[in-house]
């Protein structure tokens, strides 16, 4: 397979897509859609705004063909769109395709992972924000106790699938459970991502003062562990990796407000409602689903994306100020996924 690579105006590839399945959840983290926003009342898309499995497999296709390797499926909560292994056999047979993932609250793993894995799925992510009943179930907005998510990740586990944990940091949230989550992390062999809280959306409420930076969080480890950096994998990998000393366990930081990586984002996005975003920041979509549905052919799909792709001057967290994050129109993260 050939691969024609494509460049953006700041010279950075295009690698990697993450595709949004759905908007729905049935968590109301707190920090991505609140449930005084997200209540009874709030209208989802129906179906059919939706990009199907097919219009999903044949714009994977494409952005293979443009370089993409690795591919993320995300949410909302992805394990709540139908027959998900379905998709996932699509793209596994996509050649060239390096990778698929998803990332997930994984509640819904004992019931999906075997499929998933099945069909080819190589990695989940598994979003985890403290190890208390009580503090979780008032972070996921559900009173959902730890139980369930801990179940989630036995059964990626035993279906073999490759497991991280995602761990979001709130100041005066849940920064008491820095030390205890790297503590179940390392025993169980689990790679544990602490992800900086982000200014996506505006339903959130966030304060710069809310974020516990990396430093923060790096400096409460080095007080209990060893810590030794670890070298990235490849171009554009997002979290800064450290390992524990005599160990194979790796600790990793998604640093996207204390120090960015606008520089080396190699990243495009599909929402549930087929927008192509070029920057988690930029809430400036591009109809790609209207476009494709407008019976073009693959070939002229290819030259919309690259053109688009070839304009991208994204870098909102390099710029990020108090201005920037006034005047910028914005992304809610269950729509677009993260
Ligand atoms: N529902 C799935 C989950 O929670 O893993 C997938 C979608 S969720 C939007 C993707 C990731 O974004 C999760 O790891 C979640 O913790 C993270 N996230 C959501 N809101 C965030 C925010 N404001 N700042 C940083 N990360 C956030
Ligand atoms: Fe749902 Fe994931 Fe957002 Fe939590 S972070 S509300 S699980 S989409
Ligand atoms: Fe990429 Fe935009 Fe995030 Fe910068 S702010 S790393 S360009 S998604």
């Amino acid at each position: 397979m050939s691969s024609t690579q494509v460049k953006d105006a700041l010279n950075r590839p295009l690698r990697d897509l993450r595709i949004s399945v759905i908007d729905r959840c049935n968590f109301r983290c707190q920090y991505c859609m609140p449930a005084e926003v997200f209540g009874p009342d709030f209208v989802f898309l129906p179906k059919e705004e939706l990009l199907s499995y097919e219009e999903i497999e044949r714009l994977a296709h494409i952005f293979v063909e443009l370089g993409v390797e690795k591919i993320r499926l995300t949410g909302g909560e992805p394990l709540l769109r139908k027959e998900l292994p379905t998709l996932v056999d699509k793209l596994s047979q996509i050649e060239g395709l390096k990778d698929i993932g998803l990332t997930t609250n994984g509640v819904l793993l004992p019931k999906h992972a075997k499929a998933l894995k099945d069909a080819g799925l190589k990695r989940v992510n598994i979003s985890l924000d403290s190890l208390k009943d009580e503090l979780f179930g008032e972070i996921n907005g559900r009173n959902v106790g730890v139980g369930p998510v801990i179940k989630g990740i036995k059964a990626a586990k035993d279906a073999g699938l490759g497991v991280k944990l995602n761990m979001v940091v709130k100041k005066g949230l849940n920064d008491q459970e820095i030390l205890p989550m790297a503590k179940f992390c390392k025993e169980n062999e689990l790679q544990l991502r602490f992800i900086e809280y982000m200014d996506v959306g505006s339903t959130n409420g966030w304060r710069m003062d809310e974020v516990v930076t990396k430093k923060e969080i790096y400096n409460t480890l080095k007080e209990h562990y060893l810590l030794e950096p670890v070298d990235p994998d490849y171009f554009g990998e997002v979290a800064k990796r450290y390992r524990y000393k005599g160990t194979d366990v790796d600790v990793g930081f998604i640093t996207s407000v204390s120090e960015s990586f606008c520089s080396s984002c190699t990243r495009s996005r599909l929402s549930a409602n087929g927008q192509l975003y070029t920057c988690l920041f930029n809430g400036d979509g591009h109809d790609i689903k209207k476009f494709i549905r407008s019976g073009v052919t693959d070939q002229e799909i290819k030259q919309y994306v690259t053109d688009i792709w070839n304009k991208r001057t994204d870098r909102y967290s390099d710029e990020r100020t108090d201005e920037t994050r006034k005047n910028r129109k914005k992304l809610e993260m269950s729509y677009i996924g993260g």
